[in-house]
């Protein structure tokens, strides 16, 4: 694997790839890998000749600067967890090259946006993420992007975005890897104090409950997100939002007839974590 600092390299990279007809993949994170990362990193790798792992923590994204200081970073650490799921090129830009002086330009997603993450953290996120993944798109030019469902609405906004745009990409959505006592992997996970960490299973705990109303025949959303807000009190957690909304739009539905997404957000402390589970009642579970 190589570490390349410059879109200009990075651009040769990809026409070195290209020229033998290469398959370029893409796994945009912001570093501090967990498996979750190396999920994508290894589905990638089973797709596609060249595998392009980005790590920028983008700055345009945090609303919240206690935040950005807080991430977790240790390239070289990433740099050997990169090369062993398999990625040939690490792509670490600096941000003032993302971000040269007098940038002036933002793409902004409008309606998938604005709620759940969007009210929490401001239309300003969003805005940040859609933007630094259109210019990471553009530079690295790849075939295949891989997003996680941990970030469902995320994910949304980017297949959105690139049917929108008809950008020359496919998305592919990988499943959510979580932690033996079920808590979502996220980079944020290692600033949780030990009884923070000790309680956040909870979240998972919930949305399976929710599943469970679901599947035990449940049709009523506010019932069956009751389910799981028992959970959640019972381990004294601190919720920013707890929903049932559509697959599509993530507008909010009374009753849970087709495929509909769970979302919650919950704060620990300063450290926030969100997480997801997908239910439809046409489909029984695995
Ligand atoms: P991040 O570094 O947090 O921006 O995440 C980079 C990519 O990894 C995003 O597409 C995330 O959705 C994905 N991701 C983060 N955590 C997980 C997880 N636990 N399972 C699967 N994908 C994840």
């Amino acid at each position: 694997m190589i570490v390349l600092r410059s879109v200009a390299e990075l651009r040769a990279a990809v026409a070195a790839a290209r020229g033998g007809q290469g398959r370029i993949g893409l796994v945009p994170t912001m570093g501090a890998f967990h498996d979750g990362h190396l999920s994508l990193m290894r589905r990638a790798r089973e797709l596609c000749d060249c595998v392009i792992v980005s790590l920028f923590v983008n700055p345009a994204q945090f609303t919240d600067p206690g935040d950005l200081a807080r991430y977790p970073r240790d390239e070289a650490l990433d740099a050997t967890l990169a090369e062993s799921a398999g990625a040939d090129v690490l792509f670490a830009p600096e941000v003032r090259d993302v971000y040269p002086p007098g940038f002036s330009t933002h793409v902004e997603v409008l309606g998938v946006s604005a709620p759940l993450e969007g009210v929490v953290r401001g239309t300003g996120h969003f805005r940040g993420v859609a933007t630094v993944v259109t210019k990471l798109f553009n530079m690295a030019q790849p075939d295949d992007a891989f997003f996680g469902q941990k970030d469902a609405q995320q994910a949304l906004l980017v297949r959105r975005m690139v049917r929108d745009l008809d950008l020359p990409v496919r998305i592919e959505v990988c499943p959510t890897i979580r932690e033996p006592d079920g808590l979502a992997m996220s980079s944020r996970n290692v600033l949780l104090l030990p009884d923070d960490r000790r309680r956040a299973p909870a979240l998972a705990r919930a949305l399976t409950a929710v599943v469970d109303a679901v599947a035990a025949g449940e049709r009523d959303a506010t019932r069956a997100l009751g389910a799981g807000a028992a959970v959640l009190r019972a381990a004294g957690i601190e919720l920013e939002y707890f929903a049932a909304v559509s697959t599509d739009a993530l507008e909010p539905v009374n009753v849970i007839a087709g495929e509909t997404l769970i979302a919650l957000a919950a704060r620990f402390g300063r450290i926030r974590l969100i997480d997801n589970a997908l239910v439809d009642p046409a489909v029984p579970r695995a």
